[in-house]
């Protein structure tokens, strides 16, 4: 199990694998970011897209590091 915090706060979420940790982060983005999402949802699907991966890329070496 991996303690990780989030990328926008000092929040943590826990997980055993980076799928899980993203699982656990949802809820709390959703409620503590929820400014950020909105702002995400009126971009582009290409660029949402291009983001998302950029996410996923940055915050699993972040969860293989930790
Ligand atoms: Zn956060």
């Amino acid at each position: 199990m991996k303690t990780l915090t989030c990328d926008l706060c000092d929040a943590t979420e826990q997980g055993e694998t980076f799928e899980q940790w993203m699982e656990a982060l949802k809820p709390h983005y959703a409620q503590a970011h929820a400014s950020f999402m909105k702002e995400q949802g009126g971009k582009s699907p290409e660029e949402q897209k291009a983001e998302m991966q950029k996410w996923m890329a940055d915050n699993k070496a972040r969860f293989d590091a930790a």
